[in-house]
């Protein structure tokens, strides 16, 4: 690899764009990902940037247990993010489903079964620094060897 492109993916990796959605959660873990946002966490000066155009994401965060009315919309948000492309599941609802995983319910999970999984963050729900320290490892993966394929 040269130089350039290994500078490029150090580069990458300091510049995460992340873009995520609720496919039926109770608002915990979407609480968490804001307290990312805030001043405590401050997500920006680790180099990620949350907004909500697929097109423009490389990791999509994903929180909820998965309602059956997202079962097009989903895999169609997924296609829309160009590749290097990560999904990281927030909480125990997108892996099991948790409270809501019970008998009449209509949730679907796992995530996993819908789209490609990377990386999952058990908790109910997971704590910011969690969400934090799985974005930047997943990043550091995706985009490692990323210009010399
Ligand atoms: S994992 Fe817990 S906090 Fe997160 S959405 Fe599910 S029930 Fe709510």
């Amino acid at each position: 690899m040269s130089f350039l492109q290994s500078l490029k993916n150090n580069v990458r990796q300091r510049s995460i764009h992340v873009c995520y959605v609720n496919v039926g959660s109770c608002n915990g873990c979407d609480i968490e990902i804001l307290a990312c946002l805030a001043p405590r966490y401050d997500i920006e000066q680790y180099g990620i940037y949350v907004h909500n155009n697929p097109r423009e994401a490389d990791i999509l965060l994903i929180t909820g247990a998965f309602c059956e009315q997202w079962e097009d919309k989903l895999a169609d948000l997924w296609d829309k993010i160009p590749e290097p492309k990560a999904a990281v599941t927030i909480g125990n609802c997108p892996v099991s489903g948790c409270v809501f995983n019970r008998r009449g319910s209509f949730v679907d999970p796992p995530v996993s079964k819908h789209i490609p999984v990377t990386a999952s963050i058990p908790g109910c729900p997971p704590r910011p620094t969690e969400i934090l320290s799985t974005i930047l490892s997943v990043a550091s993966e995706l985009f490692k060897d990323y210009e010399d394929k």
